[in-house]
């Protein structure tokens, strides 16, 4: 198994159960595994972390992406998913992304303690280095197709605020 000196962390969002081509409603996950997509945990509604690839190993969640002087961020990054709660078209994930009340409270918190795990255990990661896949891979990076997860829904100064007080804390 390849393995990386994790150097950041990508946030994405994904539909918590999508239809797969054989028309079966899967979890992300199994929907993930079965495209060739990994990520190394999810974040549920309800908080609870499930775990795809372990750590450090390289999972491959990031594609074309671009950070703080890196690129082809699977490499050097960690990946994330918050998952919407529910099953979703890739148009009704699209607007509840841009909904704010599509994650919860839960969702935040978890992230937020995950988050500030791995950034314990990995000194390279640093708050300029936890970013969202729009922003790794946004319309400079991908003009054909930019990335909008997590989405505008998800309240980045709260999340950064709350990882920032973590992080204080872990010191
Ligand atoms: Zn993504």
């Amino acid at each position: 198994m390849k393995t990386i000196e994790p150097k950041g962390i990508v946030i994405h969002s994904m539909a918590q159960y999508l239809v797969n081509e054989g028309g079966k409603t899967v979890h992300a996950r199994d929907f993930l595994a079965s495209i060739g997509l990994s990520v190394h945990a999810f974040v549920e509604p309800d908080g609870s972390v499930v775990p795809m690839k372990p750590v450090p190993q390289k999972a491959s969640h990031a594609g074309k992406s671009k950070w703080n002087g890196l690129e082809y961020l699977n490499s050097h990054y960690l990946g994330v998913e918050l998952l919407v709660e529910g099953v979703h078209s890739y148009d009704s994930f699209i607007a509840k992304i841009k909904d704010p009340k599509t994650f919860t409270e839960a969702q935040y918190t978890s992230l937020a303690n995950l988050c500030a795990e791995w950034m314990k255990e990995y000194p390279l990661i640093s708050l300029d280095t936890v970013a969202r896949h729009s922003d790794v891979s946004g319309v400079e990076v991908r003009p054909e197709a930019p990335k909008q997860d997590p989405g505008s829904g998800f309240n980045w100064l709260k999340f950064r605020t709350m990882l920032s007080i973590r992080e204080l804390e872990n010191y």
